[in-house]
């Protein structure tokens, strides 16, 4: 007993949906209330046998048996993570950590790696929105979904989603270091047959390390593999008590672990475990790029020694008083891989993609992290990491990340987003006064009805 909406591709089989007493109930809500499911189409098998033969029955109109879960537009993934969990559900991927919130981190794109793995955003299939007039829009499929999933809180609140969801599942993570060569070339030749080769994969490194002596930036090519794998493990579970990500616990060691996918992807709370100053931005691009688009990223960095060089001599006044700061290496590299999708300011939009693209993209993830937070190089960095778009952007269809530092202009951000006029009418729909504005969107997506609100 199913109700179809359009056609049976589309249809949805909300497993959740079925208590344990085997109620039919449309909309399903969990015991607090707070959790909400509507499912398209229903069925209650009476026994085993009658749900293979629904099962069958489903399996030559590729029906999707997917649950899917509503909730609000507060949930913070801390919570909503175990609390999926509880169902026996996970979300298909998450970003490095879950001191974030759901709406937050889809809206901006965050992602995390692998080639068959899509952003955040890519889970949603369903939104409620206020417009700033008080009105609600009811967003789906039908409905420029394209255009809301990554909207930067530009097209109004977002009060409630509806996303698909999976049953949980397990991976195994391996940490594996390796010596990259030392030819910057020929070292971001091996991190792009590296990636070639594994599903789910981030590669930390190289980095640069500064040389007090020489007063020089060193490359170090010590790679850390990180990737994931699909386990029948059912043993006990070990990553989120070892979690070497966002600096908590140290990555650059040969383990393995096993977690329930969520956890082993993602850091528990507390999640971040440096909390200073940092340069940072993350680069996508066009995943076969990668070779040479890594080499010329890298070289970039490595020739600013001159530039750095004022600012490291705090390092040696600390090491002398013996302060034992945050000392980092000086710039990490982390290469990541996506998916690419449909959302129109998704920075993996596959629009303005070569007809020959594969539609995965590779992300270079660059941080400077100072000995100790002084705004003075925090300038500088912000300086260094605008420099890398206007030098690669054009030659390796370059897509800056939303929630870290951006600094394109309205013509790029053209390129970029060819569907951003279509976007920018919709955006004037839902905000005609400017009040889901600053200025900030304004100079990137080139808002220019808004432009004189901020002078
Ligand atoms: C330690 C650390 C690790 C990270 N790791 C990753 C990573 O692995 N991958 C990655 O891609 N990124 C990563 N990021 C960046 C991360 O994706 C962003 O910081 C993300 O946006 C954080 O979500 P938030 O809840 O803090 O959102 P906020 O920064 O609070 O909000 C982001 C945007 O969402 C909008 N918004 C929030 N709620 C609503 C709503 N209800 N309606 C409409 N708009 C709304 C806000 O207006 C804002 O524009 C990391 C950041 C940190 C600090």
């Amino acid at each position: 007993m199913i109700a179809l909406k359009t056609s049976l591709s589309a249809a949805f089989l909300s497993i959740v949906a079925l208590n344990s007493s085997g109620a039919l109930a449309y909309r399903w809500f969990n015991w607090q209330f707070d959790i909400t499911c509507e499912a398209t189409g229903f069925f209650v098998p009476a026994n085993e046998s009658e749900l293979v033969s629904f099962v069958k029955s489903q399996y030559p109109r590729k029906t999707l048996l997917k649950p899917v879960v509503t909730f609000g537009g507060g949930w913070d993934l801390v919570d909503l993570i175990p609390t999926l969990h509880d169902h026996g559900l996970q979300v298909q991927n998450l970003g490095s950590e879950k001191v974030q919130n759901y709406i937050g981190a889809s809206t901006t794109g965050t992602h995390d790696t692998g080639k068959q793995n899509q952003n955040l955003a890519t889970q949603i299939i369903g939104l409620r929105v206020l417009d700033s007039q008080g009105n609600i829009h009811v967003i789906d499929k039908d409905n420029n979904l394209e255009a809301f999933r990554v909207a930067v809180g530009a097209l109004g609140i977002i009060t409630e989603v509806t996303i698909q969801a999976e049953p949980v599942s397990y991976l195994k993570r391996t940490n594996k270091v390796v010596e990259g060569p030392s030819n910057i070339t020929e070292l971001y030749q091996t991190i792009a047959d590296i990636g070639a080769k594994y599903e789910q994969i981030n590669i930390n490194g190289p980095n640069l390390v500064w040389n007090s002596s020489t007063q020089q930036l060193v490359p170090s090519t010590n790679l850390t593999l990180v990737y994931w794998e699909p386990t029948n493990h059912t043993g006990p579970a070990n990553c989120s008590v070892d979690f070497c990500s966002n600096d908590c616990g140290i990555c650059n060691r040969d383990y393995t672990c096993y977690d329930y996918k969520m956890n082993s992807i993602a850091t528990t709370p507390a999640g971040i475990c440096y909390r200073g100053f940092m340069g940072q931005f993350e680069h996508f691009f066009p995943v076969e790029n990668l070779a040479e688009a890594g080499t010329d990223y890298f070289n970039y960095a490595i020739s600013q020694s001159d530039r750095l060089a004022p600012y490291q001599g705090i390092k040696d006044i600390l090491a002398a008083q013996g302060m034992s700061r945050y000392e980092s290496d000086d710039v990490t590299v982390i290469t990541r891989f996506v998916k690419g999708d449909d959302t129109w300011l998704s920075p993996v939009n596959t629009y303005n993609l070569q007809p020959n693209a594969s539609g995965v993209f590779a992300t270079l993830e660059y941080s400077w992290v100072p000995s100790y937070n002084n705004f003075t190089l925090q300038w500088f960095y912000q300086d260094l990491a605008s420099e890398f778009i206007p030098q690669f952007g054009d030659k390796y269809n370059v897509r800056p990340h939303w929630n870290k530092m951006l600094f394109n202009n309205d013509t790029y951000a053209s390129t970029i987003y060819p569907k951003i006029n279509d976007w920018l009418e919709i955006q004037e729909q839902m905000d005609p006064q400017c009040q889901f504005v600053n200025p900030f969107l304004v100079d990137r997506l080139g808002i220019d009805r808004c432009r004189s609100l901020f002078e």
